[in-house]
């Protein structure tokens, strides 16, 4: 049997070191990592399915032509020359037509991998396509990290075990990332606080105080906690006076809203 390391294609935080056991070319068993901090040994539902996943009957591994009405679920295989010569056709009468950039590259990264998920951009600039900001979904976040650290690349995961408190916020993290999850029961086991906000109670909830806002107010829960830390010292105000610009602006408007 043959041993193969991988990482998982995922556009998931934990980035999963897996290997991969084959045998006759066919593969038999999926494992995380021991030795990888954030892995564990362990993987998720998602990619305990893996196996079934690359085998299915179901898996598209030909390109397919729709032949049907949209919707219609009728499709014929075609070779890829074909393929390629269609989509190609109809890229080309675009751009004759209309030019480039009446395509837009509506992209992101799912399951993709890191080469997928940049390969095509090359293409798409080089047609000189209209494009988006290559994220479909997460800018407030990136921007809000960003402002944070400087970058959006967030924070380490195992620091997660050097946190006295911990708040999960809007995340079933048992389900949506599970080894994160996993180092939060651990600094739990090693005294840290976990403080659960969300209006659904769900696995994480169990874990920690629950707070259940009601749907929607959560940035007033937020603005509330804000105050009472200025209100009441608790910040570290030589690190705001060193790193942070607006410090007065945000704190009048955070005693305005209480
Ligand atoms: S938690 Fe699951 S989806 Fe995420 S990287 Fe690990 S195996 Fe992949």
């Amino acid at each position: 049997m043959k041993k193969v390391f991988g990482t998982c294609p995922r556009d998931c935080y934990d980035t999963c070191s897996l290997i991969v056991f084959v045998e006759n070319n066919k593969v038999i068993k999926i494992e995380g990592r021991k030795d990888h901090p954030i892995t564990q040994g362990f993987l998720c539902s998602k990619a305990a399915k893996y196996i079934e996943y690359v085998y299915s009957k179901d898996r598209v591994l030909y390109p397919m032509k729709r032949v049907g009405k949209k919707g219609e679920g009728k499709f014929k295989r075609i070779s890829w020359d074909e393929a390629l010569k269609e989509i190609s056709n109809r890229i080309k009468g675009i751009i004759r037509e209309h030019g480039p950039q009446a395509i837009l590259h509506y992209e992101y990264a799912g399951h993709c991998g890191l080469l997928n998920y940049y390969f095509s951009l090359r293409f798409f600039n080089v047609i000189g396509a209209s494009g988006i900001k290559h994220t479909i979904c997460d800018s407030a976040g990136e921007e809000a990290i960003a402002l944070h650290y400087g970058l959006h690349y967030g924070s380490f995961p195992e620091d997660i075990l050097k946190a006295k408190m911990i708040v999960l916020w809007g995340i079933n993290s048992a389900w949506t990332n599970l080894h994160g999850y996993t180092l939060a029961l651990k600094a739990k086991h090693n005294g840290a606080k976990i403080y659960v906000i969300d209006p659904v109670k769900t696995k994480t909830s169990k874990i920690g105080i629950h707070l259940r806002p009601k749907v929607g107010s959560d940035a007033a829960l937020a603005l509330g906690v804000a105050n009472y830390i200025i209100e009441n010292n608790l910040y570290d105000s030589e690190f705001i006076e060193k790193h942070t610009f607006g410090f007065e602006k945000f704190k009048e408007h955070v005693k305005n809203l209480a």
